[in-house]
């Protein structure tokens, strides 16, 4: 099955996938970390992507939707998981129109629910390594060695986007153009809400019932 996983920034979905895709062997598919990956090769993908990004702003609709197309064309018959893409009603309805190009489908639309003020805490303590993206949080999840990513030996920093004033508006921008999108997957009879509070070995396993077809 085929997974359009949203929610807040910070809500979870990057640890999620990569727990997806360890553990269940599908493909992830990030909107975020293919503009992180655009920017660190100095495409011109990246540099259109880099102004909107480090303000918080969405990158257009237009350019985000051209860029999964791209990804999907390579997809071979893997299921995929959708990380941060869709994030408005633009580029859901884009989605739904190039899946249906290639006799694809989503089968479910799920929402990982978090009150706000626990956002704002996992979002100033995330670090990430610069290297293979893996994801820690300076209380929640620190790497073994200060700084060093446990995976690959790479370097483990802040993002320029989880400081303080541009959180704001990534919370602000996600309020208004991607919250709607329960109500786009509710009508399609795809949406599934999990409490994306709990722990993460919890929220994987509802999430596993869930993509496994349960
Ligand atoms: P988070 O994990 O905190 O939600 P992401 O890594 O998914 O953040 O995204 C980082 C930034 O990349 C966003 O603030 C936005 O500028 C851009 N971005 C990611 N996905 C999209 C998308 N689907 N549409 C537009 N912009 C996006
Ligand atoms: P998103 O991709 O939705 O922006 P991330 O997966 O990057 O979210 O998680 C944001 C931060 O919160 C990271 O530092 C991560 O380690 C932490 N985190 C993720 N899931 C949980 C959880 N269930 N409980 C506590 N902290 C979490
Ligand atoms: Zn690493």
């Amino acid at each position: 099955m085929n997974i359009v996983l949203f929610g807040a920034p910070g809500a979870g979905k990057g640890t999620q996938s990569a727990l997806i895709v360890e553990k269940l062997g599908m493909v992830q598919i990030s909107t975020g970390d293919l503009f992180r990956a655009a920017i660190k090769n100095k495409t011109e993908l990246g540099k259109q992507a880099q102004a909107f990004m480090d303000k918080g702003e969405l990158v257009p609709d237009s350019v985000t939707i051209q860029m999964v197309d791209e990804v999907l064309v390579n997809l071979k018959s893997k299921s995929f998981i959708l990380d941060g893409f869709p994030r408005t009603q633009a580029q859901a309805e884009g989605l739904g129109k190039i899946l249906k190009q290639r006799g694809l489908e989503i089968g479910k639309a799920i929402f990982l629910e978090v009150p706000k003020e626990e956002l704002l805490g996992r979002l100033t303590g995330r670090r990430v390594c610069k290297a293979c993206g893996a994801v820690y949080h300076v209380q929640t999840k620190p790497a073994k060695v200060d700084g060093v990513c446990d995976n690959c030996g790479g370097e483990v920093v802040q993002r320029n986007d989880d400081k303080v004033d541009v959180i704001a508006t990534r919370l602000k921008t996600y309020e208004d153009n991607t919250l709607p999108l329960r109500s786009y997957y509710k009508e399609q009879g795809k949406y599934v809400e999990l409490n994306g509070a709990q722990d993460s070995d919890k929220v994987f396993s509802a999430l596993k019932t869930v993509v496994q077809g349960g």
